[in-house]
């Protein structure tokens, strides 16, 4: 059953999850086309239709799931972030965020390091953060339509018609695909990217929620295992986000089976064993996600623009996915806006978009492919960090390299 859009012509000023779900009603179809639709509801989706509706715009949002819902991501947001975030309409000094201001990571054999992590971060879960998100872009006057698979996205007659599972369409003049690692999509729009990554390394990602005995404050840790590295940081409630990313040859090595996995390959690493036991031990399963690959994309394809991890997504080891979701969405709108006042051209749009894309963020995205492929080898990942434990300077430098500016 088709769900009722939060927001059509009233918008919702709650901002409680509870008031998203309201099921029943069939969607009615749009006859006047939105000014942008934007098809995935994570952080770089939701902030793009905040500012959009703030601007003014007509926004429709898809999410095909429905608010809350937990995410595997290890839920540090990086204080560049901060100062956008509150101009949105996030009240992050009000929640009470465990911040981060120091960094550990560990190789495989457990050498570690102790570093400052200059620009540092807050801890937040998505379980509370994206409905945060959802209720501005709806008291703003978005339309998010939650529970709402898109299923095809097509452009005729400088036009795009967005069909819903169900079969609803909406009509839009701009369409941003904010869909994540992965989805239906990428292969309906024949994205270049996934013929190379069939031929690739493939990724499984894990996180847990964890209340541990003990966790260092204001601290994030980073330790490696043979081909992965598991993350841990504060969040809100007393808990402890666990997540790690680990090659699928992993898994395949040991039946497919996530606890013998991580006994045999994760727990190896003194410093890491004692965390995983919790977890082991935890009442709550693992979420797990898979078909992670690293691969270059493109910022336009079939000219919708695309913006988060569907625009290129960071190693999760350089903890700032979500930044530069959110730096894409800043990027993105003045440019929507300059071609929705008919002041530049589509092609001028989607070209600009991507010089700026480019510019901002493929350093980033490097640095962090390029680094996350020196981590999970044992004997690489040992070295290099005694090499830093020598050499501070050159810490903050890689750390400057996957951390952007604040805007
Ligand atoms: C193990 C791990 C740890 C990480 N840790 C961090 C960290 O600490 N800090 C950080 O900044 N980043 C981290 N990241 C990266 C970060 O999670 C992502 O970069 C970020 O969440 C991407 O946001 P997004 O909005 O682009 O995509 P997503 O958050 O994936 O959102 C995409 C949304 O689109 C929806 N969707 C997909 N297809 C459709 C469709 N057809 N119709 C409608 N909706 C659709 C999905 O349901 C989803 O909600 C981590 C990643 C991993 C794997």
């Amino acid at each position: 059953m088709a769900q009722r859009p939060i927001n059509t012509t009233q918008p919702n000023t709650s901002g409680s999850p509870s008031s998203f779900s309201e099921r029943g009603l069939v969607p009615e179809e749009s006859r006047e086309a939105y000014d942008c639709a934007i098809v995935g509801g994570g952080v770089a989706g939701l902030t793009l239709a905040i500012q959009l509706a703030q601007a003014g715009r007509r926004v429709v949002l898809f999410e095909k799931e429905t608010y809350p819902f937990h995410r595997v991501c290890g839920e540090y947001i990086s204080m560049e972030n901060y100062a956008f975030l509150e101009r949105l309409g996030v009240p992050l000094a009000e929640l009470n965020l465990p911040v981060m201001t120091r960094f550990t990571v560990s190789s495989p054999s457990g050498v570690a390091l102790h570093h400052p992590l200059d620009i540092g971060g807050v801890g937040i879960t998505h379980y509370s953060f994206d409905p945060l998100l959802v209720g501005l872009a709806a008291r703003h006057g978005a339309t998010i339509r939650q529970g709402s698979k898109v299923t095809d996205v097509a452009f005729a007659d400088d036009e795009f018609t967005v069909t819903v599972a169900g079969g609803a369409t909406y009509r839009a003049r701009t369409v941003c695909g904010a869909w994540g690692k992965h989805a239906n999509l990428d292969g309906k729009l024949k994205r270049p990217y996934l013929a190379e990554s069939r031929q690739g390394r493939q990724f499984v990602a894990v996180k847990y929620h964890l209340q541990l005995d003990y966790f260092p404050e204001a601290t994030v840790e980073m330790h490696n295992f043979k081909d992965g590295y598991c993350g841990l940081s504060p969040v809100p409630g007393g808990l402890t986000n666990c997540s790690y990313i680990s090659d699928l040859r992993n898994l395949r090595a040991h039946g497919n089976s996530i606890a013998e996995m991580e006994r045999q390959v994760l727990m190896r690493n003194p410093l890491l064993r004692p965390y995983l036991q919790a977890a082991q031990r935890s009442d709550f399963p693992p979420l797990v996600i898979s078909q992670i690959t690293f691969r270059e994309r493109s910022t336009v394809d079939n000219h919708v623009l695309m913006l988060g991890d569907a625009a290129g997504t960071i190693a999760p080891l350089c903890g700032n996915g979500m930044s530069m979701g959110m730096n894409a969405g800043f990027l993105l709108h003045p440019l929507l806006l300059e071609f929705l006042n008919g002041r530049i051209s589509r092609a001028a749009l989607e070209e600009q978009y991507t010089r700026a894309w480019r510019q901002l963020l493929s350093v980033r995205i490097t640095a962090g492919r390029l680094i996350h492929q020196v981590f999970g080898q044992p004997q690489l990942t040992t070295a290099g960090i005694q090499v830093l434990r020598r050499l501070p300077f050159l810490t903050d430098f890689i750390l400057k390299q996957t951390h952007g500016q604040a805007y």
